[in-house]
């Protein structure tokens, strides 16, 4: 019998797993500067969580989700996204009691039934962000910051962001019969999805990845947003003008997601087949208060970290090392592999990367492997360098030699 991965997850392996791991700390490590703090919730909630929150008429609820019953007959479904948790969490755990703005982050795997295909898994990871508690422009647009650095400090090249405003439900109630008048006469030329969207959510018909030639002359949501929703536009573009942070205005930007309110923003790169966009975004004025919450605003991002290492991989970006030894330990004999397994605890203890031999291999076997693992000393302990209390270091990149007191071998690799 032989098993294979289900379609549409993947293995990690080590020599991939590090551009995770360099990935996800640069992520952290952001969110830090940012007074980001994290947050981890549950991979599976109740199926209502995401029907209410992520609204019914999306792609991702209505065609992508995986439902199941568990043996207490609950309904329950594995996250397809990250913000309709962290806003259950905020709320039960009534974070929205505290004095400052909740600033949150998470960096996990979601689960969504699609077509697998080059960035586009059934299992797949993303970091988010998400900050409740305030209406303030400022904090979309630090957010929006906070993505940007983001892909800039992993390496990443030609990254850009678009940002829209989706106004507010009035708004796009008023929006969507303009939109209507526009759409109907083009039914039969669009395709079946967006035939059926129009009907649910014209809104998302803008959004189709197939039929946009059709929509060069769509209306546009920025001429009817009202007053307040311009104002919030417009000073998030100020803020993100003074922060220089180069954006692009794309009034045909929605979001997946329904409860999106004024800000929507995509982050775009070129790379990945026929998938253009990597991160995406907004604020959620309404969601909060959706979930049963008090009425709480807030805005936060979604970002694909396979989309992000795909590019990385496209773009041959050079990243930090995360494998190589500090020493590779030989021993030539039985006394001098028990003194080896020794040592090597002992380097280890002390801070340094160090590995052995565990089959009893010849030498010239042994140094092989030092050189595959890129160890930048290797340290041989043979009878005669043991009955000294010594041991011979070669530094590898040079070949020089050198005898140092088995007490020393710490110190002696620390200081080079
Ligand atoms: P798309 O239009 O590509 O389907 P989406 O609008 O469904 O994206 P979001 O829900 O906004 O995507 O999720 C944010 C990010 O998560 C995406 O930009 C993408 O990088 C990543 N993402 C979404 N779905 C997948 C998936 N199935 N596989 C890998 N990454 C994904
Ligand atoms: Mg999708």
């Amino acid at each position: 019998m032989s098993f294979q991965r289900s379609p549409g997850t993947q293995d990690i392996l080590p020599g991939m797993v590090e551009k995770w791991q360099y990935v996800e700390s640069k992520a952290r490590e952001i969110c830090r500067r940012y007074n980001f703090r994290e947050i981890r919730t549950p991979m599976f909630e109740s199926t209502e969580l995401f029907h209410r929150g992520v609204g019914e008429t999306t792609d991702i609820v209505e065609k992508e989700t995986y439902n199941f019953i568990d043996r207490g007959d609950r309904k329950l479904t594995l996250r397809p996204e990250g913000t309709a948790g962290v806003m259950r969490a905020y709320v039960e755990n009534k974070l929205y009691g505290e004095p400052d703005v909740s600033k949150l982050y998470y960096i996990g795997s979601m689960f969504r039934y699609e077509r697998a295909q080059a960035g586009r898994y059934r299992q797949f990871n993303q970091f988010g962000v998400e900050a409740v508690g305030s209406v303030d422009p400022a904090l979309d647009a630090e957010v929006i910051a906070l993505g940007y650095t983001f892909y800039t400090e992993v390496g990443l090249k030609g990254v850009r962001v678009e940002i829209n405003s989706v106004g507010t439900t009035e708004v796009r109630a008023a929006f969507r019969s303009k939109l209507l008048s526009f759409l109907e006469p083009k039914r039969e030329l669009l395709c079946k999805d967006c035939q059926s969207r129009i009907d649910r959510n014209p809104l998302r018909v803008l959004d189709c990845k197939v039929d946009q030639h059709h929509f060069t002359d769509a209306p546009s949501i920025l001429d009817s947003l009202d007053e307040e929703c311009e104002q919030h536009f417009n000073k998030v573009k100020q803020h993100l003008t003074d922060m220089g942070i180069p954006f692009e205005i794309n009034h045909r930007l929605v979001r997946g997601l329904d409860y999106y309110t004024h800000t929507a923003f995509e982050f775009k790169a070129e790379g990945i087949g026929a998938i253009d966009t990597v991160g995406g975004g907004g604020r959620y004025n309404g969601l909060v208060a959706d979930i049963g919450g008090p009425d709480q605003p807030g805005v936060g991002f979604g970002l694909g970290l396979e989309r992000t290492i795909m590019l990385l991989e496209h773009q041959a970006t050079e990243l930090p090392d995360l494998t190589s030894l500090d020493v590779y330990l030989i021993a030539l004999g039985e006394a001098a592999d028990r003194e080896i397994t020794k040592l090597v605890y002992e380097l280890r203890s002390a801070g340094i990367r160090a590995e052995r031999d565990y089959q009893g291999r010849k030498m010239k076997a042994q140094m092989k492997s030092a050189d595959r693992m890129q160890a930048k000393y290797t340290a041989i302990l043979g009878d005669d360098e043991l009955a000294n209390g010594e041991i011979t270091l070669k530094e590898m990149a040079t070949g020089e030699q050198r005898t140092v007191k088995l007490q020393e071998v710490a110190a002696a690799i620390h200081v080079k």
